[in-house]
């Protein structure tokens, strides 16, 4: 049972005509699936209703063809076909008693139309797409407008022959209904342009249309992005004008869904490295007091006295969550059922946000089984139990040990975890104390916490294994997560053989960095990584005192975070801490005191000098363990012996975490397919091979 002070997250709450039974509301989000995946983003749905989100959402959903988002997928209500697929949605919502909302979405200019190939639409004719083609929308006319609002309506019908509770008017992310009310983009002459009143008319009539058509049944909502739409120019100070349209529309909507879009993508789901629990409160406090309607927001929340407290101090009414859902589908259930110390808190990586805009299904740092639910069936709280459990030797605990030896522990096998440190974690001990990463240590906390209490997992810290002890133990099932080393010959993503090196040079890689040595004067850092490591270091040093130069062959820092919706914030923050940035240089060769670099287009050089050099480049697998444990004569000691993690392939923790879990739900079971999951194919009726 939940503790008292969580009550108010178990409220039920009216929204319109029909009640959500507590709190916790899974907002819109993308998930990388969209309608071609209708029985994986199903699963992926019921999943959080299961866990216990009292409103679970599905992400933006095209009302017309006018709208595509691709290549990234998205959500349509074009025809009957979508109303099937996304019907299959909300009845696995409804299973679970929740609510089931539907985000219908028009893109206006921010669409692509790479898919559908029509002319995308916007308020005066702007240049169209965020893939910045060479191309200009449409500016819509009267009957565009009227078009626009039917298109909505019959989509509104739609979602309602298809069960759901709650249908979205879309006026956030700078889509069309937020290019009508920004005078960034709206410069009509007519009662659409101009005055606030007439720029907020089209979201008007569509919370009216959408309640007309629906209203009877359905609640009606609107998500807004406050502080996005009354910038005419980027760095402009104030001129903002969300309250006043949340006030003249105060009460014409069942619910308001209010998030920070700003003018960069990356606010609204800013990661932990440059935001903090509940970082979204300073922007959207004022919502309340302009309705009496109820009101979402989101805050990447994840621990239970904080959403409690956001709700009894009145910021909002309802907890809405995305990221929080993702590594947890069941955070609710959690709390409920008073095991909040076993909740998979959301490290805030935005690991999310790059599957999303790879246009591939989500995958999560600390939820392995996010994405899987279908394809894999995979459930984040189930494991199928050992029908004979084995005994298995897991080396190193790192995020793959860990995740392995966690879940095969969960699943019944007698579990020995050796780590050669005094603590468990592997990288993230020392990653997690590089600037803004303080959270990502929740991976092995969440981990840690519950390996310690299985009866069935033993754990031996300072042990570090030798082929020989590893023999001797006599375990027939061995996994090796001995983990990876940073290299130090400027191999990396472009350089594919490594630099001249002067063994004089003072040359430092960022294991050396994380262990403490002894860094000296100017610090240039070449970075041919272009995920966090070159950035954090930058700053790390910065921090300390040291000039700091990053050399990257890349058109910008850390190029990689643009995935995760970073690269912004990154760079913006180097160049305000002072930090020379130098792009699309190749490094050479290494003087004792100087560097080479080459501009990656006309080759042309130039020198640097520096005091000390650090390479952030790439990471070699420290498999020594597994190459004299597969010799012919040791290999026959064992039913199986596997690399698991980064000493397979080193990659960035999520993968690690995958490769983890990944072995031990296949552990012990025959492979029988070239694929070891399912896709969703289209079953062609005669194939010839
Ligand atoms: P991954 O990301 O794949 O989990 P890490 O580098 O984070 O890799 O973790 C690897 C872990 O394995 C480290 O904690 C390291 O101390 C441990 N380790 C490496 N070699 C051995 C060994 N021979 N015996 C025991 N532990 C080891
Ligand atoms: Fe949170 Fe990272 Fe998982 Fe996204 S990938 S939900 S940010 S832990």
């Amino acid at each position: 049972m939940y503790s008292s002070n969580y009550d108010v997250l178990f409220e039920p709450i009216r929204i319109g005509p029909v009640t959500a039974k507590n709190r916790f509301y899974q907002t819109p989000h993308a998930n990388g699936m969209g309608y071609n995946m209708p029985n994986s983003s199903a699963a992926y749905r019921e999943m959080k209703a299961e866990g216990g989100w009292g409103v679970v959402s599905v992400e933006y959903c095209s009302i017309h063809e006018t709208s595509d988002d691709g290549p990234c997928a998205y959500q349509a209500l074009w025809d009957g076909n979508d109303v099937k697929a996304l019907a299959q949605t909300a009845e696995g919502i409804h299973r679970h008693d929740a609510l089931a909302a539907i985000e219908l979405w028009h893109g206006g200019l921010k669409s692509n139309n790479r898919f559908t190939r029509v002319p995308t639409m916007s308020p005066s004719g702007h240049m169209t797409g965020y893939l910045h083609t060479a191309s200009v929308s449409r500016a819509m006319t009267k009957k565009d407008i009227r078009d626009l609002r039917r298109w909505q309506v019959d989509a509104a019908l739609r979602a309602k022959q298809a069960g759901y509770d709650i249908i979205y008017v879309y006026a956030g992310h700078e889509f069309l209904p937020v290019q009508f009310l920004s005078k960034k983009y709206n410069q009509r002459t007519d009662e659409y342009g101009g005055s606030l009143t007439n720029r907020v008319r089209l979201l008007r009539e569509m919370i009216e249309d959408t309640r007309e058509a629906v209203g009877d049944s359905c609640a009606v909502a609107v998500r807004l992005g406050v502080h996005g739409f009354a910038h005419p120019v980027i760095g402009t100070e104030g001129g903002y004008e969300d309250r006043e349209v949340i006030e003249m529309l105060a009460e014409l909507p069942d619910l308001w869904d209010v998030n920070f879009a700003g003018s960069h993508n990356g606010n609204d789901s800013c990661s932990a490295r440059f935001s903090n629990e509940g970082y979204q409160e300073s922007f959207i406090d004022f919502v309340k007091s302009t309705t009496s309607k109820p009101v979402v927001g989101v805050g990447r929340f994840t621990s239970p006295d904080t959403m409690a407290g956001q709700i009894r101090r009145g910021v909002i009414d309802i907890i809405g969550a995305a990221r929080p859902t993702i590594a947890d589908p069941f955070l609710p259930n959690k709390i409920r059922e008073g095991r909040e110390d076993e909740i998979r808190e959301c490290i805030g990586c935005n690991i999310c946000r790059s599957a999303n805009n790879e246009a591939l299904p989500l995958r999560c740092t600390q939820n392995p089984t996010i994405g899987e639910e279908w394809r894999r069936g995979w459930h984040p709280e189930k494991f199928p139990q050992a029908s004979e459990p084995e005994s298995v030797l897991v080396v190193g605990g790192g995020p793959a040990g860990l995740e392995c030896a966690l879940t095969l522990g969960r699943m019944g096998h007698h579990v020995t975890l050796a780590e050669a440190g005094e603590e468990l974690g592997g990288r993230l001990l020392k990653e997690a104390k590089l600037p803004g990463l303080s959270s990502w240590i929740r991976v092995v906390d969440y981990r840690a916490t519950l390996l310690k209490r299985m009866p069935n997992v033993e754990i031996y810290y300072d042990s570090q294994l030798s082929a020989e002890d590893i023999i001797e133990f006599g375990f027939s099932h061995v996994v090796l997560a001995t983990g990876s080393q940073w290299r130090a010959d400027g191999v990396g993503f472009s350089n594919k053989r490594p630099i001249e090196i002067n063994p004089d040079a003072r040359v430092l890689t960022p294991a050396d960095c994380m262990n403490d040595a002894d860094v000296q004067g100017d610090v240039v850092i070449f970075d041919d990584d272009h995920y966090y490591m070159g950035g954090c270091l930058a700053e790390k040093y910065m921090n300390a005192g040291h000039s700091v130069t990053l050399v990257t062959p890349a058109t910008s820092v850390s190029e990689w975070t643009a995935l995760t919706d970073e690269q912004w914030f990154v760079q913006t923050k180097l160049l305000q801490s002072g930090v020379n940035i130098i792009t699309t240089q190749q490094l050479t060769k290494v003087e004792a005191k100087t560097l080479e670099l080459a501009c990656v287009y006309s080759g042309k050089s130039q020198t640097l000098s520096f005091d000390t050099l650090i390479l952030a480049t790439a990471r070699m697998p420290k498999n020594e363990l597994f190459e004299q444990l597969t010799q012919p004569e040791q290999e026959q000691r064992f039913e199986s012996i596997r690399c698991i993690g980064d000493c397979e392939a080193p990659g960035a923790v999520v993968d690690a975490v995958h490769s983890g879990h990944r072995f031990a739900r296949l552990f012990g079971r025959e492979q029988t397919h070239t694929v070891s999951f399912k896709r969703e194919q289209i079953i062609l009726e005669t194939i010839n091979i």
